[in-house]
Formats: structure tokens, sequence, C-alpha cells
């Protein structure tokens, strides 16, 4: 079945804003798509649903088959993996190491397996353990910032992983190590970007969102052609 459906999703925030208006879509099990479209359009309310931070006003939102309700919420924050365009909204424990271990810790992870779970994900991103667990995540640069949040998240083994923004404020080189990191990742992948040239490189369908709707879906080297 669908790793992700969205059927008919409308969200109002409490003062009024229509930021969605009936999107639907749906994500196969390893896909790779893009969400696209002008600031405002509503990338980010959709995210936010996705794991659960925000209800529908109105819709329908299944991950893994089940639906995303009040039953399926611990089901759902494990499933998708949500990683902010802001790593600075989802580090907040002292140490790098603290960080990245405390939600595999939550799932009941302990001892070497939870340390080795750690090492494993700082070192797919990138990031020497032996240099890196015990530095404090408020003094890292934001490239470095930005691949803690992913390895936390990593570290959840999520079966959907879902990206705002993963290479604003990177530099070239780090822009460069971040597509390889994701191009190799085995996981249903959601990416919200601006950058026309990530998502040509890896997710095979591009969605377009403006004012809340779905307006254009296909493969990406079509879709992004005429943009
Ligand atoms: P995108 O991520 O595509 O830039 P957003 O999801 O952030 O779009 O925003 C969609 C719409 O919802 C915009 O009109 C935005 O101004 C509005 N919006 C976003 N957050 C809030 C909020 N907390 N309260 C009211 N309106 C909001
Ligand atoms: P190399 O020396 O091959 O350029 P590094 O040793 O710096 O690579 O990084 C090893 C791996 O870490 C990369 O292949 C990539 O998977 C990951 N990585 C490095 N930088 C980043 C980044 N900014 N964001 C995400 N992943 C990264």
């Amino acid at each position: 079945s669908e790793a992700l459906t969205v059927e008919e999703l409308y969200y109002n925030y409490p003062d009024g804003t229509a930021a969605l208006r009936g999107l639907s879509f749906k994500l196969m099990p390893g896909e790779s798509v893009a969400l696209a479209g002008p600031n405002g359009s509503g990338k980010s309310t959709l995210l936010l649903h996705l794991n659960g931070l925000l209800r529908p006003s109105r819709g329908r939102i299944a991950v893994g088959g089940k639906p995303l309700d009040a039953a399926h919420q611990a089901f759902a924050r494990r499933y998708v993996g949500l990683v902010f365009q802001n790593p600075e909204d989802q580090l907040f424990m002292p140490t790098v190491g603290e960080d990245v271990a405390f939600g595999p810790q939550n799932l009941g992870l302990a001892g070497e397996k939870l340390r080795e779970r750690v090492r494993s994900v700082l070192d797919q991103v990138g990031l020497e353990p032996a240099r890196f667990l015990e530095r404090q995540s408020f003094n890292l640069s934001i490239g470095e910032k930005k691949r803690v949040a992913l390895a936390g998240v990593l570290a959840m083994e999520p079966e959907v992983l879902v990206l705002d923004e993963p290479s604003a404020g990177l530099d070239p080189r780090s822009r460069r190590r971040l597509i390889r990191l994701l191009k190799d990742l085995p996981q249903t992948q959601l990416v919200a970007t601006h950058d026309l040239d990530l998502a040509l490189e890896i997710c095979s369908r591009t969605l377009i969102v403006e004012q809340g709707r779905l307006v254009a879906e296909g493969p990406s080297e079509q879709i992004l052609s005429d943009r």
C-alpha cells in the first residue's frame, strides 16, 4: 500500500488564513518526491500535518496504511521523520550526542545499542563521532546543525523522510554532499525545496503547490523544465 496518502486536505489557521485548500497526493514506498511552489503556497503547513504536529481542518491523511488519528499518533511520529528547515527548531539538548540519542531513547533503545545507533547516524551524515559527540549543538555552524538535525531523525529509522528546504543555507560543497547522502537513503522522501537542481537530481516526481492546492504533478524533468 502507499507510504503516505493525503486526501482533500484543508487547513485554516486560527486567524482564518486558508493555507491548504483541498490538497491530494500519494507517495509510493521508496519514492522520492519534490514539493515545489511559491512562498506562502502551503508547503510548510502540509509538512507539519504529516507527523501530526497540525490537525487537518478537513480531509484525510494515512501513513503506512493507517489513518493519522489520535490512536495512531505515536505510530505516525515514528513512521514519518520530519526535518525542519531551521535546525534550531529541533535541536534542544546540550550536546550533539544527547540530541541525536533523544529520539531513539524515547523509542526504548539504551546502552551499547543506543551508542552504536548514534555513532552510525553521525558517520552517515559526515560528522565524525569522536569529534562531534561532546560538542555543544548551539556552537556548531548552520551546516553542521542541519546535519545533526538530520542525524537525529535518521536515528529513529523512519520509513518516510520529510525534509523542508534541506539545502537552504548550505555552501556548495555541503550541498553536493547532502544530495549524495539523500540519493543513497532507502527511505521514501518528500522534499519541499526551491532548489530545482536538487529536485531534478534526487526526485523522480515533482508536485507543484499554489495557494494550498496541487496545480501540477509529474516526472521532475517534465514539470520543472517549464519553470
Ligand atoms: P510555504 O511553506 O509554502 O511558504 P506556509 O505553509 O508557510 O507556505 O504558509 C501558507 C499560508 O499560511 C501563507 O499564507 C502563510 O502566510 C500562512 N501562515 C503560515 N503560518 C501561519 C500562522 N501561524 N498563522 C496564520 N497564517 C499562517
Ligand atoms: P567527502 O570527504 O567524501 O566529501 P565527508 O567525509 O565530508 O565526505 O562526508 C561523508 C559523508 O557525509 C558524505 O558522503 C555525505 O553522505 C555526508 N555528508 C557530508 N556533508 C554533509 C552535509 N552537509 N549534509 C548531509 N550529509 C553530509
